[in-house]
């Protein structure tokens, strides 16, 4: 029997990865437009929702459009349905079509816009560029019987827990013996109702970001033979690893400004770029940002950076980054898209493991501008 999954099944699977707690506080992310609280089969990734895209939704009947950029960002005050945004609002609802976007919690998840296009590029050990906070971390102590602990240590780990540096699956492990009475109504994995147990038990604990949390112990009640899990979450005042928007890192292969355009164009299929500086400049360390990040010139110089690739670059803005010694590459806004393959990927490997579902990138084309 195939399974069957609701949106609000799917978008808790994608939050783990780029929960909304990210995003920044001007910006509408989440539901926009519709339910969660429905069956989906079709589900269309996309960086943008224009009626282009919504009519390729309609034909492939889709039910949960999955997108970067909010539908809904400057606020309405009707839904005239003359306007293209009120056309677009009422064949959603009639085709019963649901919008959700992950702007900028997409932007800062690990992963995500901004790491992706670092990583396509060679970009290596990347920090935020601009900080937004810090993960906080937390103890998740959980006490497991012997012949369960190897099971349950990987499966906290290949969730999520026991991240130092650049170590992984680290735990630390005592044995002693835990006691339990199962009471009336009680199912016990182990023992008798009304019957005092000792059992020989492994007290597990590791460090988990808090923003991987729910995931940890999920992976950790589904590896638990017990009915009822006797586990601890601290809070702790160790430093989480810095989060934030836009990265800044070294490109694994030094090279000079212009070989960066064309790894750029070729990276991320963008016909041709805008450049500002010397195209024969050695340049090795990059920061970058997806979409419009003409506003962190200052932040982007002051990392250090040789270079700095953004979108919607303006004309005096690229003037004073010039007088910095600032190079810039603008590839356009539109790269973000490629965020969408791993959209696409992620939601393959944590929802659709037994191939119910269908899902895919919109083919639809949303960059506005033609080079001519
Ligand atoms: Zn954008």
């Amino acid at each position: 029997m195939n399974r069957t999954y609701t949106a609000q099944d799917i978008i808790r699977e994608f939050e783990k990865w780029s929960p909304k707690g990210l995003a920044f506080e001007w910006d509408n992310v989440g539901l926009q437009v519709g339910t969660l609280n429905k069956q989906v089969k079709n589900i269309m990734v996309t960086l943008d929702v224009l009626e282009n895209v919504v009519d390729e939704a309609i034909e492939k009947e889709v039910d949960l459009i999955i997108a970067h950029h909010p539908l809904l960002f400057v606020k309405l005050n009707q839904i005239n349905l003359d306007t293209p945004k009120g056309r677009i609002v009422q064949k959603l609802i009639k085709n019963d079509i649901t919008v959700y976007a992950a702007h900028t919690n997409l932007d800062i998840a690990k992963g995500g816009v901004n790491d992706v296009m670092a990583e396509l590029i060679g970009v290596t050990s990347s920090r935020p560029l601009i900080e937004t906070g810090s993960d906080s971390l937390v103890k998740l102590t959980v006490f497991v019987p012997v012949n369960h602990a190897d099971e349950l240590r990987n499966a906290i780990s290949e969730a999520g827990a026991g991240h130092i540096g650049n170590y992984s699956h680290c735990t630390y492990q005592l044995s002693g013996q835990g006691t339990f009475k199962p009471e009336e109504g009680t199912n016990p994995y182990l023992g008798e109702q009304g019957k005092l147990e000792i059992v020989d038990e492994k007290r597990i604990e590791t460090i988990v970001p808090k923003s991987r949390l729910s995931g940890v112990l999920k992976a950790m009640e589904e590896a638990h033979p017990y009915e009822e899990v006797a586990y601890d979450v601290y809070p702790l005042l160790n430093e989480g690893e810095p989060v934030g928007a836009g990265r800044v890192g070294e490109l694994k292969n030094p090279m000079v400004l212009r070989e960066l355009v064309e790894l750029i164009k070729r990276e991320y299929s963008v016909p041709h770029v805008r450049v500002s500086g010397n195209m024969d400049k050695k340049v090795k360390k990059v920061a970058l940002l997806g979409g419009s990040g003409e506003k962190y010139i200052h932040k982007a110089k002051r990392s250090g950076a040789d270079v700095y690739i953004t979108g919607d670059m303006t004309f005096h803005m690229t003037q004073d980054a010039m007088e910095m010694g600032l190079s810039l590459i603008d590839p356009g806004h539109h790269v973000e898209k490629v965020v969408c393959p791993k959209v696409k990927q992620y939601l393959e490997e944590t929802c659709n493991k037994e191939r119910d579902l269908n899902i895919f990138v919109s083919e639809a084309n949303t960059e506005p501008f033609t080079v001519v």
